[in-house]
């Protein structure tokens, strides 16, 4: 089979996500082969180091050999089970380590398979919380350029226009506080402030994505705002639910981005890297309280019901416990903090070109935003394809380009994914 063969068939039955299907008329779609370590292979031989661990899920490459082992072990015993009635050891291993792992109030855990199922999860929990207290709070909060997801709650709640504007008129409703992202601290606290001052008693909840909006182009933002947004839902008596989804798992320098403000949310969203993107698998963690305003009689209607039928998937939960297991024996967190130094040492470079404008990096995500094309140019496109026939991938998200590569990119590597990069801005 060659990449042209099995394009031609994907073409004939298969859509793709986020993306325009005409584009492939001109763009070749990839097939790939195989994966090992930082790279993956097409069918006609090619290979492309992974600088976007695959969509931010590959967290320790391709084919791992040790999570390889653990899911063959677990694949021998069981591979899923109905998880309502039913239990397993993956999954209470699993959650007894992130409850560890997490700051001390998060004590329960729900399942879910995806992203923004989590997300949606922690919206209706928060909503049915007080509704359940005899209260009704229809309203969420979260911030501009936001991103939380696909589904109609995550994308309510979301800010990206691109994804969301063509379904405003369906969507549940949201009110979006101004970012720190994008403003100052102040002022985003302000307009917060502001949002939750004006419909006090309307809101059940208050959504972000601690430190990086990854989809939204890869704005960043300091601790300190979400340090002050937590005293800020305190005041207001609303919860305030933090989408790790991108960020948890390392990504931001420490385990979790909230680490970093020394704060607890309510609710905590965790996805993509938490199987190192072997499975979908997400969890909903959040406190003893809110746990509780959900236990009584079955009579009394105060449950919450909501299922997935993946939920809990035994072999996705054996994944994630080899996950945390090689963060626990290879030491992960301490041995990125030389790789985020060279990143940010090796990507000095393009501040002095004319067309960037900003090189941005917080832990193990750095994006370089270039200046002086229009959208139509489409220069992110330009940048992904040069560089691809330099062998190495990378994604930008309109003319930022970034970079996410996995934990185990060597310096060679890590070097070969910016000069790359660097040769193909610079000769833009
Ligand atoms: C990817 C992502 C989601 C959605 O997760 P899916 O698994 O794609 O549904 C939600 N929030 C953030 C911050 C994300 O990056």
């Amino acid at each position: 089979m060659t990449n042209q063969q099995l394009m031609e068939q994907d073409l004939k039955y298969i859509f793709h996500p986020c993306t325009q299907m005409k584009d492939h008329e001109n763009i070749p779609l990839i097939p790939i082969k195989k994966g090992k370590g930082a790279y993956i292979e097409d069918f006609d031989g090619n290979r492309f180091l992974d600088c976007v661990s695959s969509w931010w899920v590959n967290i320790f490459g391709h084919s791992n050999d040790y999570v390889n082992s653990k899911i063959k072990e677990q694949l021998e015993d069981l591979e899923h089970v109905i998880f309502a009635g039913f239990t397993h050891k993956p999954a209470i291993d699993l959650s007894k380590r992130l409850v560890e792992m997490t700051p001390k109030p998060l004590e329960k855990i729900f399942f879910a398979d995806n992203g923004s199922s989590a997300i949606e999860i922690s919206l209706k929990m928060a909503f049915q919380y007080f509704k359940n207290k005899g209260e009704s709070r229809p309203l969420f909060v979260s911030l501009e350029n936001s991103y939380h997801g696909e589904t109609m709650g995550a994308l309510a709640v979301s800010d990206t226009g691109l994804y969301k504007d063509i379904y405003k008129d369906i969507l549940i409703k949201t009110v979006q506080a101004k970012t720190p992202s994008l403003h100052s601290e102040e002022e985003a606290l302000a307009d917060m402030e502001r949002v939750l001052k004006e419909n006090q008693g309307k809101v059940s909840s208050v959504v972000i994505e601690p430190l990086i909006q990854c989809a939204g182009s890869m704005r960043m933002y300091q601790p300190s705002y979400i340090t002050k947004l937590r005293d800020l839902c305190d005041k207001y008596g609303v919860f305030l639910i933090a989408d790790e989804i991108a960020v948890g798992f390392g990504r931001t320098g420490t385990m979790f981005a909230v680490e970093q403000a020394g704060i607890s949310p309510d609710f905590l969203c965790l996805s993509k890297g938490i199987t190192g993107g072997y499975m979908p698998l997400s969890v909903v963690m959040f406190t003893e309280e809110i746990y509780k305003a959900f236990y009584c009689d079955y009579n009394e209607g105060k449950s919450f019901l909501d299922s997935h039928s993946y939920t809990g998937n035994t072999l996705a939960c054996a994944t994630a416990n080899a996950v945390l297991d090689i963060f626990e024996n290879e030491n992960i967190i301490e041995e990125n903090k030389k790789k985020i130094d060279l990143i940010a040492k090796e990507t000095e470079k393009f501040k002095d070109l004319d067309n960037v404008l900003e090189v941005r990096q917080r832990g193990m995500v750095c994006a370089i935003e270039l200046k002086g094309y229009s959208v139509e140019e489409r220069v992110g496109l330009k940048v992904f394809q040069s560089a691809l026939k330099e062998g190495v991938y990378i994604r930008p998200l309109g003319h930022v380009i970034y970079f996410m590569p996995p934990y185990i990119f060597s310096e060679e590597e890590l070097k070969r994914m910016i000069d790359t990069t660097y040769s193909v801005v610079s000769s833009l």
